[in-house]
């Protein structure tokens, strides 16, 4: 199915977790906690098309047929470096899923997004990936995370972010219109207003890294 997949998330524990997040007297170690638990609620949503395939346990009365999470088992992509407080909450979920870096960084004047670091597997082919990244701004590097995981072969790439900006959804969505071999999902607590002319999201909750772990 072409297109990308927006889900906004309408839970009222998500909507009370994103209204403290947001809140500019919550200091950085309630907010790292915040910012996991909402992850943990995201990835329950943007997990429900994971792959099993079935799989025989003996109980203590019976023989159950069940599930199990298909091989290859997801890889969960933070981008760094905000996306690493995102990784504890996904991984919580999904603890035997692997875990690959992506660094990138955004320039604040050009807002243009570069790579840093890049840990990942060189062939994806038949991985569902899942990118960590908080704040879906201009949509720069998630356009550019998702480009570089569509080259080595991901199957599915979802992305879960606590806040989306409208221009950013409409970015990746004009990227990925036509990708009919990769489909994308972003899974997102929230959709704000606009960008402020510094491309924060407005109203937002500020830079997220700076408030996870301090202005650097
Ligand atoms: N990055 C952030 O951390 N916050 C924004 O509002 C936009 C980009």
């Amino acid at each position: 199915m072409p297109g990308v997949r927006t889900l906004v998330v309408d839970h009222p524990l998500v909507a009370h977790k994103l209204t403290a997040l947001r809140d500019v007297r919550t200091d950085s170690p309630t907010f790292r906690r915040l910012a996991d638990e909402l992850v943990t609620l995201l990835a329950y949503e943007a997990t429900r098309g994971v792959r099993v395939e079935p799989s025989q346990v003996e109980t203590p009365v019976a023989r159950a047929t069940g599930v199990r999470l298909a091989r290859p088992v997801p890889l969960v992509v933070p981008v760094l470096r905000a996306g690493l407080g995102m990784l504890d909450g996904m991984t919580r979920l999904l603890p035997t899923a692997e875990v690959g870096f992506l660094g990138m960084v955004r320039d604040e004047t050009t807002l243009l997004a570069t790579t840093y670091a890049d840990r990942l597997p060189d062939d994806l082919t038949g991985r569902e990936v899942f990118v960590l990244d908080p704040m879906l701004a201009t949509g720069g590097t998630l356009v550019m995370t998702f480009e570089l995981l569509v080259a080595r072969g991901a199957a599915c790439i979802t992305a879960i972010c606590l806040l989306a900006a409208p221009e950013g959804l409409a970015r990746v969505d004009a990227a990925f219109a036509d990708d009919s071999a990769c489909p994308v999902t972003v899974v997102t607590a929230g959709v704000d207003e606009r960008l402020d002319e510094r491309g924060y999201i407005t109203p937002g909750l500020g830079d997220a890294g700076d408030r996870l772990y301090g202005v650097v």
